[in-house]
C-alpha cells in the first residue's frame, strides 16, 4: 500500500544569491527551486582559483539555462553596503567582490517582493546580512548530502511516491519509479 505524498509547496518565486565559496562546494543547482544570482566578480574569483573543470562547466550550463543570472548591482547599493559595513566594522574584512554581492542582495530585495536568501560561508558577509535583515545560510561541503531530499515519482504520470518506493512500479500505470532531488526547506 503506497501512501501518496501530499506536497503543499510554497509556489512563490524565490531568489538565492551565491557567494564564491558556495559554488566551490560543487553543489548541484537543481537542489534549488529558485533562481540563483551572483555577480561577475564572484564568477571571476572562481575562475582565478584553479577550480575543478566540473564546477565551471556546471556554472556555464546554469547560465545558459537561465537558472543562474550574473548581474552587476547599481552603484547606490554598493555605496549603501560600504556605509553599512563601516558601521558593523566589516568594511576591511570584505573584498570588493563581497561588497558587490551584498549590494546585489539589497538591489534584488528592493526591486521585487520576492524572498531572497544569501548563501555564503563568509562570516563578514553573514554579519552584514544580519544587520540588513537579509536571510542567509551557510552550505558546507559535508552538509550537501544531507540537504538533498529525494523525491520518488513516476516519469510517466508524474505521481509522487514515498522515498522507500523507489524499487517499485507506479500503481497507476506500472512504469518503474524514478527519483530526483528535491530542495530541503531551511
Ligand atoms: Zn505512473
Amino acid at each position: 500500500m503506497t501512501a501518496l505524498k501530499n506536497k503543499d509547496r510554497d509556489r512563490r518565486e524565490k531568489i538565492s544569491i551565491f557567494d564564491a565559496n558556495i559554488f566551490l562546494t560543487g553543489i548541484d543547482f537543481n537542489i534549488f527551486d529558485e533562481i540563483i544570482f551572483t555577480t561577475p566578480g564572484i564568477i571571476n574569483e572562481i575562475k582565478i582559483k584553479k577550480t575543478h573543470r566540473n564546477i565551471l562547466n556546471k556554472i556555464q550550463v546554469a547560465i545558459e539555462t537561465k537558472k543562474l543570472r550574473v548581474r552587476i548591482p547599481e552603484r547606490k547599493y554598493i555605496q549603501e553596503i560600504e556605509r553599512k559595513s563601516m558601521i558593523t566594522g566589516d568594511f576591511n574584512a570584505l573584498s570588493r567582490e563581497d561588497k558587490d554581492l551584498l549590494a546585489l542582495a539589497l538591489e534584488l530585495r528592493e526591486e521585487s517582493d520576492q524572498n531572497i536568501r544569501m548563501y555564503t560561508n563568509d562570516y563578514s558577509i553573514e554579519n552584514v546580512c544580519s544587520k540588513l535583515n537579509i536571510p542567509f545560510s551557510p552550505i558546507f561541503k559535508e552538509g550537501i548530502k544531507k540537504m538533498i531530499i529525494w523525491e520518488i515519482y513516476c516519469p510517466f504520470c508524474k505521481q509522487i511516491y514515498n522515498t522507500d518506493d523507489l524499487s517499485k512500479n507506479c500503481e497507476r500505470c506500472g512504469s518503474p519509479l524514478k527519483r530526483r532531488p528535491n530542495r530541503n526547506k531551511h
